[in-house]
């Protein structure tokens, strides 16, 4: 991927820590397979890593903000040995019917992260595991959206009539509601951003 230097825009549940209904307990958060040497390459290669969350829990009562915030530390606890460290994440703690602007697909979060932080779409590429990952990244105007088959990701890939991803990942033609590249985890999706154009 070119050009640098890349923002990599990142979902957390099901894409860096595996998939639970309504994480909430630090205990419970586990990295995906490869998640903290893919985001420690990311960072060393000069890519800036943003967190870019839905946690509808909060808005429909399941967790509190403390509880939240438990998962955030311990996530940031368990990445910090690889030298991996998010540049700042943004979150949206809405329940789907509350209307507002920042639920993914729809492009509050990436506002916000482009007026905090200075991106541009152009030099920034989404990672997600759900079809409002792959529309959140369209919807911006991001250079590409990447859909990981980890947590909801095979479903999502099922659900978008995708192929059948070989090896570990699969550029797709450019299309409005389908992801750019389909990969295997981010581990996968972290050697596709490094491999050579
Ligand atoms: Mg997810
Ligand atoms: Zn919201």
């Amino acid at each position: 991927m070119s050009p640098w230097p890349l923002n990599v825009l990142l979902d957390r549940d099901g894409t860096v820590v595996e998939e639970r209904h309504y994480l909430c307990d630090p205990k419970q958060v586990r990295l995906t397979p490869g998640a903290g040497p893919a985001l420690a390459a990311l960072a060393r290669a000069g890519c800036r890593l943003f967190l870019v969350t839905n946690q509808s829990g909060l808005g429909r009562g399941c967790f509190s903000q403390d509880q939240y915030q438990a998962v955030q530390d311990r996530l940031a606890e368990m990445l910090r040995p690889f030298g991996a460290v998010f540049t700042a994440t943004a979150m949206c703690p809405h329940a789907p019917d509350a209307d507002c602007a920042c639920r993914k697909p729809l492009p509050g979060l990436w506002e916000e992260l482009r007026r905090c932080h200075g991106l541009l779409p152009e030099q920034t590429i989404m990672i997600g595991d759900k079809a409002a990952d792959v529309l959140f990244a369209k919807a911006c105007g991001l250079a590409a959206a990447v859909l990981v088959l980890t947590g909801h990701g095979r479903k999502a890939a099922l659900d978008m009539g995708l192929p059948e991803l070989h090896p570990e990942w699969l550029e797709l033609p450019a299309s409005p509601d389908r992801p750019d590249v389909l990969a295997k985890d981010l581990a996968a999706a972290g050697r596709w951003i490094l491999s050579p154009a």
